[in-house]
C-alpha cells in the first residue's frame, strides 16, 4: 500500500513536470506552452495562398492608376506602396498549402467550388460595381465595393468556397468577417517608410475620390493564387488553376 502510494506520488510529480512551462491565458486558466503553440497555429496561422477574382475591366484599372497618381503627386514616397495594375484582385479566401500534395488538394477543391457557384448564380451574371475609397487602419488603401443585390450572392460564395477548401482538411478562412475590397496601396509593401515618417495614409489624400465611380467588374474566373510565388510577367499573382464561371 505504502509502495503503491509513493508510485502515485511519483507519477502525479511526473505529470505535474510540464507544468514548470505554465501561463495563465485571458481568462486566467493555466494552459501550457505547447498548449499556447497549438492555439497559435490553428488560430493565427500564416496563409500563402488565396482564391482571387482578377480585376480585369479597362475603365476600373484605368480610374485606379488616376487615384493612385493623385495620391502620388501629393507624396512622391507613396508610389513604393502602390499596388500595380496587373495584379488587382479580390480576395474571396485565404488558406495555406505547405507542399505539392496540399496544393492539389486545393486544386481538387477549386473545381469543386465551380458546380457550387453555379448553383449559387442561377444563370445570372454576378456584377460588381466599385464607388469610393476606405482604409484598413489607414495602412491598406482599399476601392469599396458599393452596396447592392450582388452582395449576398457574393458573400454566399465565399462561405461556400470557406466550408468547401475547410471539409478537404485545409486551414482556410480568417477569424475576421470577410469584407470584399479592392486594394490600390498598402503601406507593407515599403516597411522602410516607416523611418521616412509614413507611418499612415491620410484620407485627405484620397477624399477627392470617396464617391468616385470606378465600374463594374463582373465575375468570370476564379483563381487559386500563390502569395509568395514569384508573379507572373503581367504582374498578376502565379496561379495554380483558373475556373470560369458560367461555362
Ligand atoms: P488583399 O487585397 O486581399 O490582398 O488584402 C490586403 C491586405 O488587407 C492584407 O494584408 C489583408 O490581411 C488585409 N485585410 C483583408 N481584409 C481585412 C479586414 N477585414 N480588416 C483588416 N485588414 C484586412
Amino acid at each position: 500500500m505504502g509502495e503503491r502510494m509513493v508510485q502515485v506520488q511519483l507519477a502525479t510529480y511526473f505529470t505535474d513536470v510540464p507544468q514548470l512551462n505554465l501561463k495563465t491565458n485571458e481568462d486566467n486558466d493555466c494552459i501550457s506552452k505547447d498548449q499556447i503553440k497549438k492555439k497559435k497555429k490553428h488560430k493565427d496561422y500564416q496563409p500563402n495562398y488565396f482564391l482571387s477574382i482578377p480585376i480585369t475591366n479597362k475603365e476600373i484599372t484605368k480610374g485606379i492608376k488616376i487615384l493612385q497618381n493623385s495620391i502620388i503627386r501629393q507624396d512622391k514616397r507613396l508610389a513604393q506602396a502602390m499596388v500595380g495594375d496587373g495584379s488587382f484582385h479580390i480576395t474571396l479566401l485565404v488558406m495555406q498549402l505547405l507542399n505539392e500534395d496540399e496544393v492539389n488538394v486545393g486544386i481538387d477543391a477549386l473545381w469543386e467550388l465551380k458546380p457550387l457557384i453555379e448553383e449559387i448564380l442561377q444563370g445570372k451574371h454576378l456584377t460588381l460595381p466599385f464607388q469610393g475609397v476606405d482604409s484598413f487602419r489607414n495602412e491598406i488603401g482599399f476601392v469599396k465595393l458599393a452596396e447592392g443585390d450582388h452582395m449576398n450572392p457574393l458573400l454566399e460564395i465565399a462561405e461556400t468556397a470557406k466550408r468547401t477548401f475547410q471539409a478537404k482538411g485545409i486551414l482556410a478562412g480568417e477569424s475576421r468577417s470577410f469584407k470584399p475590397h479592392l486594394t490600390f496601396m498598402k503601406l507593407s509593401k515599403a516597411p522602410w517608410l516607416r523611418k521616412r515618417g509614413v507611418k499612415k495614409i491620410d484620407p485627405e489624400l484620397y477624399e477627392k475620390f470617396l464617391s468616385h465611380r470606378f465600374g463594374e467588374e463582373t465575375l468570370y474566373r476564379i483563381d487559386l493564387c500563390s502569395m509568395v510565388k514569384k508573379k507572373q510577367s503581367d504582374g498578376y499573382y502565379h496561379c495554380e488553376s483558373s475556373v470560369v464561371i458560367g461555362e
